[in-house]
């Protein structure tokens, strides 16, 4: 999880999102089933291409690249079976892999216990890597809970996580070998894009840079 920057509202929100959730309402209020295609209107391509450049295309919770091969979509951060108001509330959607969004399914955020926001909390106080690990720290209870509801340390994860820092290390040792200065510098800054917000993992790179002093 890295901390994610809101981008500006689709136009297609500013225009709609009143009503298709005046809609949305009224078949809740009545007691009717709401028509998918009513229900699923934030599906739109704008919405989408917005999510995907704010969220560089990766999953909000877990940092893996959404592809084809690893399918990801728009996610609401607090459920919308819970909360329908908040179905086409731009500060209210993200993008999440399908196991991270299965993991975290309709959980009922408690006062407590909520899970963190990547757009609205500093990660870095609630959550830390040790290696391959998501761990909480400053015994953060919201930290915990995030981890550990959403699987942030399932098996599939932690491999592909460990196969990462294999790459960073190999890059570092060969860093550390050299002694060209000029290829010192660019090896360096292949070694620092590891943690770009661009890459995935970047928030466990980066907390592996700074364990061994690079960053
Ligand atoms: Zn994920």
């Amino acid at each position: 999880m890295i901390q994610l920057k809101e981008l500006a509202k689709p136009q297609i929100l500013v225009d709609n999102a009143l009503n298709w959730t005046k809609t949305v309402m009224d078949y809740i209020n009545k007691g009717e089933k709401i028509p998918d295609s009513d229900k699923n209107k934030y599906n739109h391509i704008q919405v989408k291409n917005q999510i995907k450049l704010e969220t560089k295309e990766k999953c909000a919770y877990c940092e893996s690249r959404v592809t084809h091969q690893y399918p990801g979509d728009i996610e609401h951060i607090i459920p919308k079976a819970i909360y329908p108001r908040l179905t086409f509330n731009w500060s209210n959607l993200t993008f999440a892999c399908y196991w991270c969004n299965n993991g975290k399914r309709n959980y009922v955020e408690k006062k407590e216990a909520k899970l963190m926001n990547p757009y609205k909390d500093k990660i870095s106080e609630h959550l830390s890597f040790f290696g391959p690990l998501l761990m909480h720290v400053n015994e953060s209870k919201r930290g915990e809970i995030t981890w550990k509801k959403i699987k942030l340390n399932r098996q599939e994860l932690i491999d592909r996580r460990t196969e990462k820092i294999k790459e960073l290390q190999n890059l570092i040792d060969k860093y550390d070998r050299e002694d060209i200065p000029a290829l010192k510098t660019i090896l360096l800054n292949e070694v620092l894009e590891f943690s770009d917000t661009e890459k995935e993992f970047s928030y466990m790179c980066k907390c592996y840079l700074q364990d061994k002093k690079i960053v």
